[in-house]
């Protein structure tokens, strides 16, 4: 027998949410009020509901599927600089979300698009789990709205959205969109394409692809080290595209978009810091116009032995970079205590339950 919520449609599915209330013709302002409440003013869905004309109300909430994802966990770092959410899919998969709250108190959501990655990543412990599923469009737009619902609290709300949380985002590029689509949309989340960065390993195709349909949204390409032999150790999934194809690809997008590419770059001690690694870094970014960003490395027990570069070679590599007519800078890195900085992401060690 089929689970009654199988049988619902997903709230944040736009057009299956359209179709229905063409169906049973409800006015598209109400349903715009609706979408406001639930989206700007992160109502709970009995309050967003009151948007709905009544005689329609109960048929319209008893179609609805609201919670496509249930909060299983919530973990605060000691510096309020990081929140991880863990959540769990209807499918069962385990998934997580880190809101970090900047110096001047701006929040960014890095939001996960696959539960799991295939890319396997050696300084990252979600490529450890392998892929086990991606997720919907109404999964990652879920994430972001049950963070605003909790941010609501204290009368706040996402202002920047980052794809860096579990998975490769163009490797789930479908769902990717849609998202991105509900994110932008002034009758959705509002996001600003400014503050909206989707990262990848580099998929020359799908890039050009994305920056064809999203020219104003920032896309980040994870190149860490061009050394011959290091980018395919540490990127593992990388290694259908060679570097040359990467840079055309880049180029290209660099053309398409209205939006400076970034690069990120993982610090790790005598492995990607060295001075080989810097002159291979910039003769290959060549006279691309992008914005490198240094991610010192976050340890990840049971994994690499590897350790963060030190303070002072990063500022030396940032230096040099900037010496070589580039932007760049350091990451700040937060969350480290609750396993919610980079590389961190992994469903293993945080399954357990919510504590009431
Ligand atoms: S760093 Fe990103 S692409 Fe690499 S394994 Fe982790 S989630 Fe996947």
């Amino acid at each position: 027998m089929r689970d009654e919520h199988e049988l619902q449609i997903s709230v944040h599915d736009r057009r299956a949410v359209d179709a229905f209330a063409r169906e049973f013709r409800i006015d598209p302002y109400r349903l715009r009020r609706f979408r406001h409440a639930l989206y700007q003013q992160s109502l709970d869905p009995p309050a967003a509901l009151l948007e709905i004309p009544l005689p329609h109300r109960k048929a319209f909430a008893a179609c609805m599927r609201f919670h496509e994802l249930e909060l299983q966990r919530r973990s605060d770092s000691p510096d309020s600089r990081a929140t991880k959410l863990v959540f769990t899919t209807r499918g069962g998969n385990w998934i997580e979300t880190v809101l970090i709250r900047g110096s001047s108190g701006r929040l960014t959501a890095c939001l996960s698009s696959q539960a799991g990655c295939a890319v396997g990543c050696r300084f990252c412990a979600t490529g450890e789990m392998g892929l086990l599923a991606n997720l919907s469009a109404s999964e990652i737009i879920a994430q972001l709205w049950q963070a605003n619902r909790l941010l609501s609290e204290n009368r706040e709300r996402i202002r920047n959205v980052v794809f860096m949380g579990m998975g490769e985002p163009l490797h789930n590029s479908r769902s990717v969109a849609a998202a991105v689509d509900e994110l932008l949309s002034t009758t959705g989340f509002q996001i600003t394409s400014r503050r909206l960065t989707v990262s990848t390993i580099g998929i020359p195709a799908r890039m050009r692809e994305f920056a064809r349909r999203f020219p104003d949204v920032h896309l980040a390409v994870s190149l860490h080290c061009v050394v011959p032999g290091v980018r395919e150790m540490l990127i593992p999934g990388s290694t259908r595209t060679s570097l040359s194809e990467l840079h055309a690809a880049i180029d290209e997008v660099v053309l398409t978009s209205r939006r400076a590419v970034m690069i990120e770059y993982v610090m790790i001690d005598g492995l990607t810091d060295t001075a080989e690694a810097a002159r291979a870094l910039v003769e290959f970014l060549g006279r691309l116009p992008v914005f490198v960003n240094l991610i010192p490395f976050n340890p990840v027990a049971g994994m690499q032995p590897w350790r963060t570069s030190s303070r002072e070679i990063c500022h030396e590599f940032c230096q040099m970079l900037r010496s070589a007519g580039y932007k760049a800078r350091i990451r700040n890195s937060h969350g480290g205590e609750i396993r919610a900085a980079c590389g961190q992401l992994a469903n293993r060690s945080d399954a357990t339950p919510l504590e009431a």
